[in-house]
């Protein structure tokens, strides 16, 4: 199967959406969890869609509700959905495989990030196509950070200025991007991290606070009000 290429842009977007959302509790996969009133698969694909560069969306779903997401997701924007695996790594490697030949700039977003504005998938695209072969999102760290062993007890205080938070869309030149995973052994929670790990140098560009990603019930509480 190969996803169509039905909006605009040069960009293709994959959106792993097959997690289970343990941490949000009980309530079935994360991504079909209810944000004012819709899932947050909706929420995040709808904002996908506006932005100009995107011109190719495809999400990986848990296996057992591929169809039931398609037909979600059809009034929203045209979508190609596939079936996600075990890992987020496998479910990325599955919507990749079928992006259409011709895009040669794929983002990568959790739909955990349902309120990111269209305007970072435009900044993160943007920087992409200026010639960086691997751009993420990050904002500053404003908690002290400290390394705690398993006892419990303090080890150090991490140096916070360098530190930042890592966002999605995470974007790619295609090859990178395909390399990276044909390259990774162990599981990554990212994919910028699969590509440092093959020597690419990874760019950042500011993210957003609405691109945070919802985890616990109370950042879905957060996101309500943000709404
Ligand atoms: O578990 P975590 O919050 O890190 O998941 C990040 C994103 O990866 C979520 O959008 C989740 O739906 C997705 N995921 C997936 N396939 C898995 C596990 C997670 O698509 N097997």
């Amino acid at each position: 199967m190969t996803a169509h290429a039905t909006v605009r842009g040069d960009v293709a977007v994959l959106v792993p959406a097959a997690g289970m959302g343990i941490r949000l509790g009980p309530g079935g996969p994360k991504a079909l969890r209810l944000l004012g009133g819709e899932p947050l698969l909706v929420h995040a694909v709808r904002r996908l869609a506006l932005a100009p560069s995107v011109g190719c969306i495809v999400v990986a779903a848990p296996a057992d509700a591929v169809d039931d997401v398609a037909a979600l997701l059809e009034p929203v924007a045209p979508v190609t959905v596939v079936a996600g695996g075990a890992t987020r790594q496998a479910s990325v490697a599955a919507a990749l495989a079928v992006v259409p030949p011709s895009f040669e700039i794929v983002l990568v977003h959790d739909a955990a990030r349902a309120l990111t504005p269209p305007e970072l998938v435009e900044s993160v695209a943007e920087a992409v196509r200026g010639g960086h072969g691997a751009v993420i999102p990050v904002l500053p760290v404003v908690d002290t950070i400290k390394r705690v062993a398993d006892s419990g007890i303090v080890v150090e205080t991490v140096e916070r200025s360098p530190l930042r938070a890592v966002q999605t869309p995470q974007g790619f030149r295609r090859d990178v991007l395909v390399k990276a995973h044909e390259a990774a052994v162990d599981e990554h929670t990212d994919d910028a991290g699969m590509a440092e790990r093959i020597g690419i140098e990874v760019y950042t560009v500011p993210g957003a606070d609405a691109a945070m990603k919802i985890t616990r019930p109370f950042d879905l509480a957060v996101a309500e009000l943000l709404l």
